[in-house]
């Protein structure tokens, strides 16, 4: 059994794989707690659901992409065999996790979008950063950046661990928080090479909807 918040087809919001249909599967629980989460009803509401149960319902929408997300999904162990089970039947599935819990045991088909928790979070202090180690290039590196401390902090852990030559790299600023514009302002000064992400869900629906 999986204890799952909830399971919805949607356009792919974030990442490399923005703007193409997605079916998200959202697991509930998580052992983070960053300030500026927009998830916080997935910690403790869902229903328990087996593996069948859940390939069943992804079917029914007929989308060859899945993505894996939370809260924590890497909190829950059956994640594993249901993200064995989603390759073994064709799927592309994504993973969505917060960084804090090793990538070791994720099957190496799937693709990996990690956290990298800034100081603004709250959470800087539970990185794995081990987890570096284990990335192929498909996967991606996730930075959401409250303000300029921020930024420089990513810019810099970007740097040392030339995180560039292993994955692709995803800057994304807290949503009402920090302009996109100052933010591509400062990438371009430095010409970081990351992706701008913008959290195109929040722009398509109004930004506390969820489901969506
Ligand atoms: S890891 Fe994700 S779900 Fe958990 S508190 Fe942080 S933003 Fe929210």
């Amino acid at each position: 059994m999986i204890k799952i918040n909830e399971i919805y087809l949607s356009v792919q919001g974030e990442s490399t794989h923005t703007g193409l249909p997605c079916i998200f599967i959202r697991l509930t629980g998580c052992n983070l707690r960053c300030s500026w989460c927009d998830t916080a009803y997935a910690f403790y509401e869902g229903k328990n659901m087996s593996i069948d149960e859940i390939l069943q319902k992804v079917e029914i929408f007929g989308v060859h992409l899945v993505e894996i997300t939370g809260g924590e999904p890497l909190m829950q162990d059956n994640v594993y065999t249901l993200m064995k089970r989603l390759i073994e039947k064709g799927y592309k599935v994504m993973l969505e996790t917060g960084g804090s819990i090793s990538l070791e045991r994720v099957p190496k088909d799937v693709i990996k979008i990690m956290d990298l928790k800034c100081p603004g979070s709250g959470e800087q202090d539970k990185n794995n950063l081990d987890n570096l180690k284990l990335l192929a290039p498909h996967d991606e590196v996730k930075f959401v950046i409250l303000d300029k401390k921020d930024y420089e902090w990513s810019r810099d852990i970007i740097k040392k661990y030339k995180i560039n030559e292993t994955a692709q790299i995803l800057l994304s600023p807290v949503f009402d928080k920090l302009k996109l514009k100052e933010m591509v302002k400062w990438i371009l000064e430095d010409r970081l090479p990351v992706r701008l992400q913008t959290q195109l869900h929040k722009i398509i629906w109004d930004k506390n909807t969820i489901g969506v």
